[in-house]
C-alpha cells in the first residue's frame, strides 16, 4: 500500500488556478496555515491558494 501512495505523489503535479504556475508537490510551493481551512498550498508566483492537482 505504501508503495502505491508514493508512486501517486511522484506523478501528480499541482497547478495554480491564478497564474497557471505548475510544479510538483513540495517543490516550490509555499505551505501556509489557514485558521479556517487548515493547511494550504500557496503559489510562490502570485500568492493564490487556488491550487489544484493536475493529473
Ligand atoms: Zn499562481
Amino acid at each position: 500500500m505504501g508503495e502505491s501512495i508514493r508512486d501517486t505523489m511522484a506523478r501528480t503535479a499541482l497547478s495554480c488556478g491564478g497564474c497557471g504556475f505548475t510544479a510538483a508537490p513540495g517543490d516550490d510551493w509555499e505551505a501556509i496555515d489557514d485558521p479556517v481551512l487548515g493547511s494550504l498550498t500557496r503559489c510562490p508566483d502570485c500568492g493564490s491558494t487556488n491550487v489544484t492537482g493536475n493529473v
